[in-house]
């Protein structure tokens, strides 16, 4: 008397199981990457790292890595943001003003009252 033991066909298992499992691998890498980015940037690491598919870990990485913008200022009421061609600093003019003088490196420059 033979007696044979007949196994289960579990390759439909195993293959949902990897399918599962790669889905919340290229799930979970760009939401690490949108908790990781700078403020205000978490939306485009997270498609970053969402495009980057078996490379998401990278995104997560360059999310990590990534600094803050910086912020522009606010110009008071009344006045206006000037950079200077010689040197490139921010200049706060009056609006009204014809023309100014750099802060930073004395250059002259005109303006057209706003
Ligand atoms: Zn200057």
């Amino acid at each position: 008397m033979e007696t044979r033991i007949e196994l289960p066909d579990l390759t439909p298992l195993i293959g949902m199981a990897i399918a599962i499992g790669l889905v919340v691998y290229l799930v979970t890498w760009p939401i690490i990457a949108a908790n990781e980015a700078p403020r205000g940037r978490g939306l485009v690491f997270f498609l970053i790292a969402l495009c980057l598919g078996p490379l998401a870990p990278l995104g997560a990485a360059l999310a990590c890595c990534a600094q803050d913008l910086p912020r522009r200022r606010r110009m008071p009421h009344g006045y206006r943001a000037k950079y200077c061609c010689r040197c490139d600093a921010r200049n706060q003019i009056p609006k009204a003003n014809d023309g100014f003088a750099c802060w930073r490196c004395g250059e002259e420059h005109s303006l057209t009252p706003v």
